[in-house]
């Protein structure tokens, strides 16, 4: 099957011969998604107690910062992901800001951050005063490349009582977020052997990742502290919110205190002893979450069955790939990832605006951070994977209920 005209065909570079492969390409879409009309990328679905629970809010008039939900939401995410602590709070960058304060980031430091990522994981470094360093990824994941990380390190770090230096900044590096691309999970093994040689600071930014495992171990328990996001568009939504997951007591203190304005407990008094955060999640927010939780394993079988109909689908076509979950990892699939050939990579565009003008929701990934204009002077190593990669990746419908 010929989604793309053979090279030869394809260097003329007629329209016509282009657009009669588009036509090829969306049929195959059109086949997995057996719907008409539009289909968005990424729709939350509400089948279950939503109503119900935030009525109750409404009724009972909780529906701020105190309530049932919020620890009842924290409780029922610790026992999913077998994490000892959740901390809800209102976003997912804002989890991760907490993250790296507790991880100890401060100003002058500088973070490792993957070049492709959404542009959250690179502002919560610089809302901690610290400095982005941009690191490459690799293909089995679409996340950090442990090994080419570890090379990059021998060459520009350097360890001084136990802190990693940045050799040609003289800053201190702190700390590497791994981010699990549309919920596929970076190798974390290897990448911890890293960390622990540059006595660096696991965060994992698993926004995108509630419900993905690393051998059989939920994402999220590996970093010292992580991130997760209920965004609308996430695998299960609060409307805007988001966790930190923790497996330290002590870390899971400090969190709940700064995020509430650390505010010393006490019957009346407002006493605040550092400058913390207004971050706590709404019970509001939280009662969406409780019934959004108890779906999640539906959710996730869906867009389990989804990412396999897509894989068969295109497992005959020339030109372009369903991007599969790593050998170690059990994802969530959380957005589905087409990935073109290197040869057919300037179909992208027109593969992107001619399903869009369908009604079929198609995405290019995100530009590299190091693109970015207030990112553009930042530390970086070679980046030629994200770079190649960032130009051929296609998301397409992805929301729970197309799997059903
Ligand atoms: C969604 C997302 C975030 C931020 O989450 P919000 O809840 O939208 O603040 C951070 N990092 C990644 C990789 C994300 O996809």
């Amino acid at each position: 099957l010929y989604i793309f005209p053979e090279a030869e065909i394809w260097s003329e570079g007629t329209y016509m011969s282009a657009k009669f492969d588009i036509f090829n390409f969306i049929s195959l879409l059109k086949s997995v998604l057996k719907e008409d009309g539009k289909i968005p990328l990424h729709e939350p679905l509400f089948a279950g107690k939503e109503w119900k629970y935030v009525k109750d809010c409404l009724d009972t008039g909780w529906v701020s910062s105190a309530g049932k939900y919020v620890n009842e939401f924290d409780f029922k995410l610790e026992q999913y992901t077998g994490i000892k602590h959740s901390i809800a709070v209102v976003n997912g960058t804002a989890a991760l800001h907490i993250c790296l304060k507790l991880a100890g980031v401060r100003q002058g430091d500088e973070v490792l951050v993957p070049a492709l990522t959404f542009v959250a994981t690179a502002n919560a470094v610089v809302y901690c005063g610290a400095i982005p360093h941009f690191i490459d990824i690799e293909v089995k994941s679409l996340g950090v490349d442990p090994v080419k990380l570890y090379d990059y390190l021998k060459e520009i770090a350097v360890i001084k009582n136990d802190i990693c230096f940045n050799k040609q900044t003289m800053r201190p590096i702190k700390a590497v977020i791994a981010m699990h691309t549309f919920g596929h999970p970076v190798d974390l093994e290897p990448l911890l052997e890293v960390c622990k040689k540059y006595k660096l600071d696991l965060i994992e930014d698993a926004a995108e990742a509630l419900g993905s495992y690393y051998k059989n171990r939920h994402v999220g328990s590996y970093g010292r502290l992580s991130a997760v996001s209920f965004n609308g568009n996430k695998i299960i939504t609060t409307g805007g919110g988001g966790a930190i997951l923790t497996n330290d007591t002590e870390l899971a203190k400090m969190a709940r205190h700064l995020i509430t304005t650390a505010k010393v407990p006490h019957p009346w008094a407002f006493i605040h002893d550092q400058v913390g955060y207004n971050y706590r999640m709404p019970n509001i927010n939280a009662a969406l979450g409780c019934a959004q939780i108890e779906q999640i394993d539906r959710f996730i079988a869906n867009k389990r069955a989804l990412a396999e109909k897509y894989r068969k689908a295109f497992s005959n076509v020339h030109g372009i790939r369903f991007f599969t979950e790593p050998e170690y990892a059990r994802s969530n699939y959380w957005l589905n990832t087409l990935i073109i050939d290197e040869e057919y990579k300037e179909m992208r565009d027109l593969l992107l605006s001619e399903t869009n003008k369908q009604g079929i929701s198609t995405r290019p990934s995100w530009e590299l951070m190091n693109k970015l204009e207030m990112y553009k002077d930042c530390p970086r190593m070679d980046l030629s994977i994200a770079e190649n990669l960032g130009q051929r990746i296609i998301n397409i419908p992805s929301s729970a209920y197309l799997g059903e």
